[in-house]
């Protein structure tokens, strides 16, 4: 009952007469039967048998022979031990690449579970057949797996494939204006999906079908009349049905019965010209009453899926209401056949790849100015929508599970790999793009399978990759990536740089913890050590300026950069120079000088000091009075000051005290010390030779005014005899 291959090379000879192009066809037909040898469909077929009746619908559809040869074969790659390789050889490139392109749509069904990708699904599947041929093969193998549905044993399984066939197939016909697969497409999912819907709509018609077709055959007779009246002889009437699922719709969006639905009766008249299709128009408009609101010219204004036609809607005869269609031949035939049609293979025409692909490049510029205009009519269809992401800016990539991954054109592996997760970016090492090894700069095209290798010891991402990546999102990784390095890169140094300056600063430095240099730096927004050793790193902060501002010793503000620039110049050099010692000393006319101070006179602030330099260690502060600095002479001497504002530092001085010996005494003088603001560091007691009790206090003050009040305070003992300042 099926047809054979003889059948299929009867409609192909009807417009294929080149011997070489029946002959592939015959080739492709002995590969599909021997290699489908032992298999059989689910209705005892051998299996063979389908791809014969997908060749053969496609046949009919006056595709191309490579098409047809590649019908026949479409389930041998997927199915049977052949290699694309021995097919290329066996039947050429051309063959192959779209078997090749139905065999990865195929891979697609394990994803249309879930109805919400539907409509991704179909953008996928345009953006993949970027051959329309591939898409010819694939619309009518569903269609034929369509129609021996019935003998599927799981009922579920017939829902879910007829689901599937109505929300990504039957729109695909729709969209490339095969009207009448799509029709039958979607009455035969109609009918596993809502059977009892179905039976009753195909009963209903069938009931009326005498009545009917009266209706219409008289009405044909009476527009033949009316056409030949006016000098009008190469037409041709026919009567129409409606396909059961336009039906349905209706019905359902509609909320009518099925005898509401007046495009039950319905007319189309073929007309050799586009002006003879007006001439028809108003003829019957002059006969028969028209509805209003239900004209529509889609010859001026076609759809957006190629179609052209009038419709109009009359009372005819009995005072019934008939559709009536008028176009011309050509228009007819892409009604049906759709972008089949324009598509239809010409013999003689040179088929190589190069013109096919400027024809393909031609067809989605056009569909991209339908695609606007459809935009601009407003239309609300949301098939005639999709068409706008006909030929998207997205390319559609394979993980190698079988995963869709869609990418902006232009993208390369990398962006493929950080798409899937930023540590397979950040250890690529290579790609491998349908199993061949291809560079990181390698243009990623629609329905290729991308392996990412890669490796945890890679070194990983460098500013070169920036050249190999298209998405925002790897560069942004990529460059995230290398700020990180270089700033772990800056943390180190500023870390080795600071530790250096501890060593040589002249004050001991608190261990440095997260909540130190928050105490101290929260407010330039450094929260952490490694903040800290970053910022000192990119020049922002010195070590001096940040270890006195840790150890008490300066302005806060200094360090900062903008304050600083605020300040004058001559404020600025003052500053500066504060900043270059630790003890709030001044030394006129010099910047950033070590500064020491005395051990043998000890000065405080208040005391007359004087600096001396001593070569390779900068300069020792000295009291006036100290008689180490009248032995040096004062060629050496530097003038130097307190800084009156200086505040937050102890300074060691040394106390001798002279007294009467007599019980507790020390413990009296520490009590009297305790009293006041000075700290004691440490306490040495010993007797002189002529019994009186030496005592030498090492004391913390602030300044001179305190340590003159320890001086008061322990004077006013009956029991001291002198009080004076060491001098070592
Ligand atoms: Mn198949």
């Amino acid at each position: 009952m099926g047809h054979n291959i003889n059948d299929i090379l009867d409609v192909a000879k009807t417009y294929i007469s080149n011997v070489e192009s029946i002959e592939v066809i015959k080739r492709a037909y002995e590969m599909a039967e021997k290699m489908h040898e032992g298999q059989f469909r689910k209705s005892g077929d051998p299996y063979v048998q389908h791809p014969i009746e997908v060749a053969y619908i496609l046949a009919t559809l006056h595709t191309a022979p490579s098409t047809i040869a590649a019908a026949l074969v479409h389930d041998v790659l997927e199915d049977t031990a052949m290699s694309m390789e021995e097919m290329t050889k066996a039947l050429g490139e051309d063959v192959t690449h779209i078997v090749d392109g139905v065999t990865r749509i195929s891979k697609l069904k394990y994803m249309t579970v879930d109805k919400a990708l539907a409509q991704d699904h179909q953008k996928i599947l345009l953006a993949m057949a970027n051959d329309i041929r591939v898409l010819l093969v694939k619309i009518c193998d569903r269609l034929h797996n369509m129609r021996t549905l019935e003998f599927h044993d799981n009922v579920e399984k017939q829902a879910k494939i007829s689901k599937e066939t109505l929300e990504l197939y039957a729109p695909l016909a729709h969209r490339l204006g095969m009207y009448r697969i799509k029709a039958e497409l979607e009455d035969l999912s109609l009918k596993y999906i809502y059977p009892d819907d179905y039976k009753e709509i195909a009963s209903a018609i069938k009931d009326k079908k005498s009545e009917r077709d009266e209706d219409i055959a008289l009405m044909i007779s009476s527009i033949e009349k009316i056409l030949k009246e006016h000098n009008l002889n190469n037409f041709d009437i026919k009567g129409r049905i409606k396909n059961i699922y336009s039906i349905y719709k209706k019905i359902i969006s509609k909320n009518k019965t099925i005898d509401e639905i007046y495009d039950l009766l319905a007319l189309r008249v073929i007309v050799p010209s586009v002006e003879e299709c007006y001439r028809v128009l108003g003829i019957i408009h002059g006969e028969w009453t028209p509805l209003p609101m239900r004209f529509k010219d889609y010859i001026a204004v076609p759809k957006a899926n190629m179609y052209q036609s009038l419709h109009t809607t009359i009372v005819g005869i009995g005072g019934k209401i008939f559709e009536i269609q008028i176009r011309t031949e050509e228009m007819d035939r892409v009604a049906e056949l759709g972008v089949a049609a324009h598509w239809a293979y010409k013999e003689g025409a040179n088929y190589n790849q190069e013109t096919q692909q400027n024809e393909i490049v031609n067809k989605l510029k056009w569909y991209k100015d339908l695609a606007t205009y459809v935009e601009m009519s407003g239309s609300n269809d949301p098939i005639d929508n999709l068409i706008g992401d006909l030929f998207s800016e997205s390319v559609y990539i394979f993980t190698p599970k079988g995963q869709v991954i869609d990418l902006p054109t232009g993208s390369m592996p990398l962006d493929f790999a950080y798409r899937i997760h930023s540590r397979i970016g950040e250890t690529t090492v290579g790609a491998i793009v349908n199993g061949k090894i291809v560079p990181l700069s390698y243009k990623l095209k629609t329905a290729d399978v991308v392996e990412i290798k890669t490796n945890k010891n890679s070194p990983g991402p460098t500013k070169e990759w920036l050249k190999h990546c298209k998405t925002s999102h790897a560069r942004h990784k990529i460059k995230a990536f290398i700020n990180k390095k270089n700033r772990d890169e800056l943390i180190a140094k500023g870390q080795s740089e600071l530790e250096k300056a501890i060593e040589q600063f002249s004050v001991p430095v608190p261990e440095l913890t997260d909540k130190l240099v928050k105490d101290f730096f929260a407010k330039n927004n450094i929260k952490t050590v490694e903040e800290l050793h970053y910022e000192i790193a990119k020049g922002n902060y010195s070590c001096i300026g940040v270890l006195n501002r840790i150890c008490g010793l300066t302005d806060a503000k200094l360090d900062d950069e903008a304050a600083l620039k605020q300040y004058s110049e001559e404020n600025l050099e003052k500053r500066r120079q504060k900043v270059t010692n630790c003890y709030g000393i001044i030394v006129e006319g010099l910047d950033r000088v070590q500064v020491k101070l005395a051990n043998c006179c000890q000065p405080v602030p208040g005391d007359s000091i004087t600096g001396y330099v001593v070569k390779g260690k900068g300069i020792v502060v000295h009291r006036v009075d100290c008689p180490n600095l009248a032995v040096n002479g004062t060629e050496r001497t530097i003038e130097v000051s307190w800084d009156k504002e200086f505040k937050g530092c102890y300074f060691d001085t040394t106390l001798k005290i002279i007294a009467f010996d007599k019980k507790n005494i020390v413990a009296e003088m520490i009590n009297i010390i305790n009293s006041t603001k000075a700290n004691i560091a440490s306490v040495t007691s010993s007797k002189n030779d002529a019994n009186e009790c030496v005592t030498k206090f090492k004391l913390q003050v602030a300044n001179l005014e305190d340590l003159n009040h320890v001086i008061v305070a322990l004077g006013n003992m009956k029991e001291i005899i002198g009080i004076e300042r060491v001098v070592k």
